[in-house]
């Protein structure tokens, strides 16, 4: 197996079981809470292993909730789409999906308690006005005229914003926290706004819509989450989170606990900028397989178990840092060297005449699908006097170091016989265009009789029976390793990262699976596009043999 057995360990899992062992929690329930506003990455895979893996280790449970709090920016099919990736990545969450919206009613209740206690008011305050009192890190908030309005009258606010006779804009709820904290979102935070906008799980009920941080904690709370995990930038939130928490008549008392979020080289893990990707049209779209998106990984050929070996890889701690590519690339180079088949496909074909072999008809041979598992099993491989081969594999001439055909040697074609280069013609600008060749009918499965050496091995594909294919070589997207960074995140794309090739298949690569990786020997991990017809073969590359972006780098 690819995927290593080894539990992990972190500083969560340590909270975790000092919980369980000083008796503060009996079960563990955990969430993973994606905003349905865009298509999942590997970022948030992260945060689903970490979740979802809790849960399976310590026998507890952990719900998927989609965070809906943004009707504007939401949609049915993102939520359909994140169903599917956290499925497919190999995880089943409790019971039912949930949906912050399933909570507006409990959340609006809880507004209300807020501000019977005297710690929440309706502010008409501009937007400019609120953002001057705000202050800065440097100097202290000063409090808005509206704070000290009577909780009678705040009701009635409330109650009127609720009903939509207030426009967008034009008032919020704010806790009535300190205006003075060093930490901003402690500044009386906004926890509701007007927003007349139709809700894909509640329809037109709603006009006032609870933000983020007053959501979240409920929300947990609500679900009798145990271990609320976020990444580090909510660490300042979770005063917020303890406050609404502490204030408001719950039972369950969630906490909240902050990791490091994934940054990968070459790559954005922002979902704001893999929009801005889909939407100026520099990919095709969210699955696209450039993009870091689950979606876009599956296309390519990745496994779930490759990604979730590499979420085991990265850990999880404190520390921001930026994962190297080329880890999640040996993740799924290892997975498919130990379970993908084997076939044989020529990218740039150069073709062969073997004069002394029969003129009609073809032999099938019998090649193993891989070279250290047995069950795999085997296929038939036609083999005829026209074959394609790589044009790289010959040469003319070549020293020692060239295992492959030069003009007047042999070489071993790969599952069957030994040929040697006998003439070749060229065209016009010098190159070769055809290799005339003989064959050695007594080599099939066996070393030449005579004790040659014949060293090298390459792959071909019968002429006559090869099936046309278009190939994409997919690369990375970026050409700097931290394309965030950089003014303009479109400068920085990897103009080849996309280069197409007219490439011929063995026979048998027909029947592949969609978004099932085979190895084509020698060339990389390729897998069938889902745009694939009977009359149009696409295959894309997953990955290659190995990383020839380390030996660049060199
Ligand atoms: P983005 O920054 O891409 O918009 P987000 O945090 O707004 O991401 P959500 O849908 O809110 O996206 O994320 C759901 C969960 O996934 C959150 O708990 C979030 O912390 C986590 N998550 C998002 N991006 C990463 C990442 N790069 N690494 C680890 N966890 C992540
Ligand atoms: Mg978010």
């Amino acid at each position: 197996m690819a995927e290593t057995d080894i539990r992990p360990t972190n500083f969560i899992r340590q909270i975790i079981d000092k919980d369980l062992q000083s008796g503060l929690h009996q079960q563990i329930v955990t969430r993973f809470p994606p905003e349905p506003n865009g298509y999942l990455h590997i970022g948030h895979a992260k945060s689903i292993c970490l979740n979802f893996g809790i849960a399976q280790d310590y026998q507890g449970k952990c719900n998927l909730r989609f965070d809906d709090t943004n009707p504007e920016k939401e949609d049915i099919d993102f939520v359909n789409s994140i169903k599917n990736d956290v499925s497919w990545l190999g995880f089943n969450w409790q019971d039912e999906p949930k949906y912050s919206s399933n909570y507006f009613d409990k959340l609006h209740g809880y507004a209300v308690e807020l501000i019977e206690k005297g710690l929440a008011y309706v502010d008409f305050s501009s937007q400019e006005e609120m953002r001057e009192l705000r202050g800065t890190l440097k100097e202290p908030g000063r409090n808005s005229r509206y704070r000290d309005t009577s909780v009678e009258k705040n009701k009635t606010e409330f109650a009127k914003m609720t009903a939509g006779e207030y426009q967008e804009g034009e008032c919020v709820l704010r806790a009535k926290i300190d205006m003075t904290s060093s930490f901003m979102v402690m500044r009386d935070p906004v926890i509701y706004r007007v927003r007349f906008a139709h809700h894909h799980q509640t329809g037109d009920k709603w006009c006032v819509y609870p933000m983020y941080d007053f959501t979240h904690c409920i929300s947990d709370a609500i679900e009798g989450i145990t271990h609320s995990l976020c990444t580090l930038e909510f660490q300042d939130n979770r005063r917020l989170y303890d406050w609404v928490i502490e204030n408001i008549s719950i039972e369950s008392v969630p906490r909240q606990y902050e990791f490091s979020r994934l940054n990968l080289e070459y790559t954005v893990l922002s979902k704001r900028k893999l929009i801005q990707l889909v939407e100026e049209g520099h990919v095709s779209g969210w699955d696209d397989p450039r993009m870091p998106t689950v979606a876009g990984l599956r296309r390519r050929g990745y496994t779930p178990a490759s990604i979730r070996e590499f979420c085991k890889r990265i850990g999880v701690t404190k520390m921001d840092n930026m994962v190297e590519m080329s880890m999640l690339e040996a993740c799924i180079r290892e997975d498919l060297n130990e379970n993908a088949a084997r076939a044989m496909a020529v990218l740039d074909p150069v073709e062969i005449t073997i004069e002394n072999y029969q003129q009609d008809g073809a032999e099938q041979l019998i090649a193993a699908n891989h070279p250290n598992d047995e069950s795999m099993g085997t296929r038939t491989i036609p083999f005829s006097r026209k074959i394609f081969i790589e044009a790289e594999d010959f040469r003319e001439a070549a020293n020692k170091k060239f295992k492959r055909l030069v003009l007047g040697k042999e070489v071993r074609l790969r599952n069957a016989y030994v040929i040697k280069a006998e003439r070749i013609e060229k065209d016009d600008e010098g190159n070769v265009t055809h290799i005339y060749c003989s064959y050695d009918p007594d080599t099939l499965g066996k070393d030449p009789a005579d004790g040659r050496k014949v060293k090298g091995v390459i792959h071909w594909v019968s002429a006559e029976h090869a099936i046309p294919a278009e190939i994409r070589l997919y690369d990375r997207l970026f050409n700097e390793a931290n394309p965030a960074a950089s003014e303009n995140l479109v400068d920085s794309i990897n103009p080849d990262s996309l280069v197409t090739k007219q490439g011929w298949l063995e026979p048998s690569l027909t029947n592949s699976e969609v978004g099932k990786a085979v190895q084509f020997e020698r060339t990389g991990y390729f897998c069938k596009d889902p745009s694939s017809t009977d009359e149009k073969l696409v295959f894309n590359r997953t990955v290659g043999l190995r990383d020839t972006w380390a030996r660049s780098a060199q």
